[in-house]
């Protein structure tokens, strides 16, 4: 393929993304009718479907819906009443519904180091923990591990918001209730521990069912190639069922569908001068994300045989905020790849950062990684977004200029490594490889308290 004609590819596929009239209707769409989207629920099967229709629409191939088994969950009032005064607070996905006294520690941030310091004490009460430092799943194993019988969590950002996530990997009902706090709330409840013993009575209303999640597939296959490698490109389009989602995870969603659209109409143009790229793009958007990455470790446990085709998976969550586009890399040998985004970048004139030295487990690229296929995840900083799992997750929030500008430098860079697969690593990683990495990361224990180190 010559560079005039992948030139010309790349202008029209850039230009279409930068003018395209469906990326703001899409979002429409996704927030606006199907709310959350949370797994399990009819707005996530209306949105799945929308996803599966636009994809047919742009023309790509074999768009079809694989679903996943789940424990569903819905969510009822929940109440915390704490030295006799009435809390606001919500129940966070997975916990049981209870009803129950008990008194309260307050254990800081929740890090090993403050268990470590609380000894005993933790047991038979609840863990009151601030957002901060740590993943929330990582603060709760280690609040069930010290024998605590509920979990109070905070929003680490002002603005009165409870945050929402789940409490247990695998959709599995989680071993203790726990409940999200406002940031303002934790702040008093610090003050009141300073002061006072705390005894909370606490009532959480929740639904455990049987319910079934949807990934959406397609394919952009090379003309003429009949079984080609891939590159893939995937979002989840779950979000949880307190606000839109909307910059975690619509905004990843719809720049998945819009570089589908125009990478297969460039696709089309390099046909249309006999150029053929030397991969496929496989687009997937997963659901189940947001409570523990299950549509995504649900396709890579049922495409296990197929997975060594896979050349790079690259993930977009959250790329709805205005600030630098960081690229995340995951796996063995990726040093000439994150040099390729970095001049790529360069070219776009564009403020990334990329590295390869951080392990991020929480998103879809990690159910990839954790099978050795380099994977990385794409997402944006910055921006008036108060908390992806919060009520402030919502429409007005997201930056369609920012959201455009990554779509563009993701396309165009997944456009130049089908035509040029070169900077991709020779090989994936082997499963001791991916377990040292997990081990010097200081993941081990953790996977594997989370049932997630299955090697
Ligand atoms: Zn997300």
């Amino acid at each position: 393929m010559t560079q005039t004609i992948l030139h010309a590819a790349e202008r029209s596929l850039l230009g279409d993304i930068m003018t395209s009239q469906t990326l703001w209707p899409s979002l429409l769409v996704l927030c606006d009718d199907c709310n959350g989207r949370f797994v399990g629920s009819d707005d996530e099967q209306r949105a799945a479907a929308f996803i599966q229709q636009s994809l047919e629409q742009y023309g790509l191939s074999n768009t079809r819906i694989e679903e996943f088994p789940l424990h569903g969950w819905r969510r009822g009032p929940a109440n915390l009443i704490v030295n006799g005064h009435e809390l606001a607070c919500i129940g966070l996905p997975g916990t049981p519904p209870c009803d129950l006294s008990a008194p309260v520690i307050f254990l800081g941030d929740g890090e090993p180091a403050d268990f470590e310091k609380a000894g005993e004490a933790p047991k038979g009460k609840i863990a009151l923990v601030r957002g901060k430092g740590s993943h929330r799943l990582e603060k709760f194993a280690r609040a069930v591990k010290a024998g605590c019988v509920g979990f109070i969590f905070s929003s680490p950002e002002p603005g009165a918001l409870p945050p929402t996530g789940s409490l247990e990997f695998g959709g599995n009902p989680a071993p203790i209730p726990g409940v999200g706090i406002a940031y303002e709330t934790l702040c008093r409840l610090e003050r009141t521990a300073a002061r006072s013993q705390m005894t909370a009575h606490l009532q959480v209303q929740a639904e455990l069912f049987d319910a079934t999640g949807h990934n959406v597939i397609a394919d952009l296959i090379p003309p003429g190639v009949e079984s080609p490698d891939w590159l893939m490109m995937c979002a989840h389009y779950d979000g949880h069922d307190i606000a839109q989602g909307a910059v975690d995870n619509a905004s990843g969603t719809v720049a998945v569908l819009e570089a589908a659209r125009a990478l297969k109409g460039a696709y089309d143009s390099l046909a249309a001068q006999g150029a053929t790229p030397a991969l496929g793009i496989r687009f997937a958007l997963w659901s189940g994300e947001e409570v523990g990455m299950l549509g995504s470790s649900h396709y890579a446990a049922t495409h296990a045989g197929e997975l060594e085709r896979i050349k790079l998976v690259f993930n977009c969550d959250i790329v709805g905020n205005p600030g630098t586009l960081f690229l995340g890399v995951n796996g063995y040998d990726t040093d000439r790849l994150v040099a390729y985004f970095r001049e790529l970048a360069g070219d776009h004139l564009f403020d990334i950062q990329t590295g390869n030295s951080m392990v991020i487990p929480y998103s879809d690229h990690f159910s990839f990684y954790l099978k050795g296929v380099p994977a990385l995840m794409a997402s944006t900083g910055g921006g008036k977004s108060p908390g992806p799992h919060t009520h402030g997750d919502t429409l007005d929030k997201v930056d369609v200029r920012a959201m455009r500008a990554a779509t563009a430098f993701a396309a165009r860079a997944l456009l130049r490594l089908a035509c040029d697969p070169a900077p991709l690593p020779a090989r994936h990683a082997t499963a001791e490889e991916v377990q040292d990495v997990l081990r010097k990361a200081g993941y081990e224990d953790l996977l594997k308290a989370q049932g997630r180190w299955k090697f």
